[in-house]
């Protein structure tokens, strides 16, 4: 039983004339506790692809299904309501560099319009559970690359979705704080039985996450399976 579906998804885009093809036939599935892992090298559709799923562009062709709702066919104010089950932690450091960590988790929570006392309480639950109570009140840029990473986990978490988005969110960090962001990753996925789709450039990472991995590759995915096998073709 998926929780995100992603079907036969293409993006092109237009401009003077020419057409450009940068997805097409992208399709694979998520189960809830499942870290879906889609690797390509640079230039291979991954941003793109990120951003389609979570619909911040709309895809060309095919169809995003999350908790069965398909997202594609929703219009501007229902849609906006739906990406609320997709939380993203985009590459570092996508935090505003003049609110605190606190301020920066509280956004999505800001956004919706929930009271100060219940988003004060959320935002407290949520840097503990990352590890940073006490540099809540800290700005982005006193903060490490890898503490900057686990505030942007928090504020991907805020909305309790049931898709965690990464894109290329360990890129930049150092294999310590990579290993770290790795962690809390997986120790999320299961307290929250998320379906993660990891997306990144960075083979050696997904081999210490990835339930299954899919291969980019000039908008395209020619492989996909488990770990292993595609640990064995190579
Ligand atoms: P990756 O994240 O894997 O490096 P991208 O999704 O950034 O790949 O880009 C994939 C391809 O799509 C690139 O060739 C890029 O030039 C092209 N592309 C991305 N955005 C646009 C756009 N707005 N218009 C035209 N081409 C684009
Ligand atoms: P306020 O002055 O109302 O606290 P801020 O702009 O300072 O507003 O903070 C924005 C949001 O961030 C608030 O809703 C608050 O709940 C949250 N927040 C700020 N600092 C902290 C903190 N140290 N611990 C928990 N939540 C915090």
């Amino acid at each position: 039983q998926p929780v995100i579906e992603v079907l036969e998804l293409g993006k092109t885009y237009t401009s003077g004339g020419v057409t450009t093809t940068v997805l097409s036939d992208v399709d694979f599935r998520v189960e809830a506790g499942e870290i879906f892992a889609i690797v390509g090298p640079s230039g291979a559709g991954k941003s793109t692809l990120a951003q389609c799923i979570n619909l911040l562009e709309r895809p060309t062709s095919g169809n995003v299904i999350v908790n069965g709702k398909n997202l594609t066919q929703l219009g501007s104010r229902d849609l906006r309501a739906a990406r609320r089950s997709i939380g993203t932690v985009f590459q570092s450091s996508s935090l505003l560099s003049r609110r605190t960590a606190a301020q920066n988790v509280a956004l999505p929570l800001n956004y919706l319009g929930v009271t100060s006392t219940a988003t004060r309480e959320r935002v407290a639950e949520l840097l503990d559970r990352v590890g940073l109570t006490d540099l809540a009140d800290r700005y982005p840029h006193q903060l490490s690359g890898g503490q900057r990473q686990r505030v942007g986990i928090a504020r991907a978490l805020a909305l309790r979705p049931s898709v965690l988005l990464s894109d290329e969110a360990t890129s930049g960090l150092d294999p310590e704080a990579t290993d770290s962001f790795l962690r809390l990753l997986t120790e999320l996925r299961d307290e929250l039985s998320l379906a993660v789709v990891f997306i990144t450039h960075e083979m050696d990472t997904i081999v210490k996450v990835a339930d299954s991995v899919a291969r980019l590759d000039n908008g395209r995915i020619d492989e996909k399976g488990s770990l292993v096998d595609l640990l064995l073709d190579d």
